[in-house]
């Protein structure tokens, strides 16, 4: 994304999401000083201006020449929701015209506030209990069009969003390059420090690596989801270009490189993923890692074909699993679903409103 867009007469270039050294190119490019590209980054992520109007220590002639060329936001918010449990599930419209949906949530055991990121729009990985993988694959999102989704939220609820969770739509270790610059932008811009977000993968061992070498201080959650590679080779396509062995050596590498502790992500399927003797192999797999084990109870999601592929485990199941995965020493937990009634929750952002936005 440069000035030079703008200038020939094309699009004008969203500011929001740039990086400071990106804002400083730009101004440069405007004939402006790298003081006036601070002061874009002040008004654009420290007090979240949605307009040129209201930047008032700039000139008004400067402000004019801005907005013949440039944009404030890049997303658009084409739709939002509430659930009953306070959390917010937004459509958010891309320049290229593509929605993309980020969720908002809250959880009364913690004041601070998480928001849901997408990274791509649609996913090529398929995972067959996932409405996003039911869309296919458009296109990875670029790191500004990821961090417009943090100061989209804050702009509309007017609320300061405290941690970010790669768990929206798409693989975020498929799109790895503008998934680290996001994260970077997060931290210096919107401030939002790695201690505080998830990044969460499917299982994409040269991402995972890639993710290591760059030894940032994020949080990586594996969705591993079956403890057998028949069971999730069927679940989660994907792993199937990868043993589990690799799967687990990559996990291992990054713990080294980082020194952080991993979470690994298990879908609960009534009948598929839930047995007993599945929670022993989960146990065993897990018994050599650093990390903590959450349990995703399914949410129901209905396929092209409306039909809804799995069922939620009894109460009961769940917990008899948690029993047996927590024979392996580590902090097993059911995870507290959020925005379900609006489905907001794991694995069911589909981008429901698109044909009618
Ligand atoms: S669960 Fe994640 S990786 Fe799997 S299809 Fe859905 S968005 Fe893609």
């Amino acid at each position: 994304m440069t000035s030079d867009n703008a200038r020939a007469g094309g699009t004008p270039v969203a500011l929001s999401g740039m990086s400071l050294e990106e804002l400083i190119e730009f101004a440069r490019q405007c004939g402006l000083p790298p003081f006036r590209a601070r002061q874009l980054h002040s008004w654009i992520y420290a007090r979240g201006a949605g307009s040129f109007a209201e930047m008032t220590d700039l000139s008004r002639q400067i402000r004019a020449d801005l907005a013949e060329r440039a944009t404030v936001p890049l997303l658009e918010m084409a739709h939002r929701q509430l659930s009953t449990d306070g959390t917010r599930k937004y459509l958010f419209r891309l320049p290229g015209g593509q929605m993309v949906e980020s969720v908002l949530m809250s959880f009364q055991d913690r004041p601070s506030l998480t928001a849901c990121l997408s990274s791509q729009v649609g996913c090529a990985v398929g995972c067959t209990f996932c409405a996003t993988g039911f869309m296919g694959f458009t296109r990875n999102l670029t790191a500004a069009e990821i961090v417009d989704q943090v100061m989209a939220i804050q702009r509309d609820s007017g609320l300061r969003v405290a941690n970010v969770v790669y768990m929206g739509q798409g693989e975020p270790l498929l799109n790895v390059e503008e998934v680290i610059r996001s994260v970077r932008t997060l931290g210096e811009s919107v401030g939002i420090g790695q201690r505080h977000i998830t990044v969460s993968t499917s299982g994409i061992v040269p991402g995972i690596r890639r993710l290591a070498r760059e030894r940032l201080q994020v949080t990586l959650a594996l969705s591993l989801h079956a403890p057998d590679a028949l069971t999730r080779g069927q679940i989660v396509p994907v792993s199937r270009k990868w043993g589990t062995t690799e799967l687990m050596d990559s996990l291992k590498e990054y713990y080294q490189a980082t020194g952080r502790r991993l979470t690994i992500e298990y879908v609960l399927l009534a009948g598929v993923t839930d047995r007993p003797e599945q929670a022993e192999m989960l146990a065993e797999l897990v018994g050599g890692l650093h990390c903590n084990v959450n349990l995703i109870p399914y949410n129901p999601t209905r396929n092209r074909s409306g039909e809804v592929c799995y069922q939620r485990p009894s109460l009961r199941a769940q917990q008899r699993f948690a029993e047996i995965a927590a024979r392996s020493g580590k902090t097993v937990t059911i995870r507290l679903e959020r925005g379900t009634d609006i489905d907001a929750a794991c694995g069911q952002l589909h981008n429901t409103y698109t044909a009618g936005a």
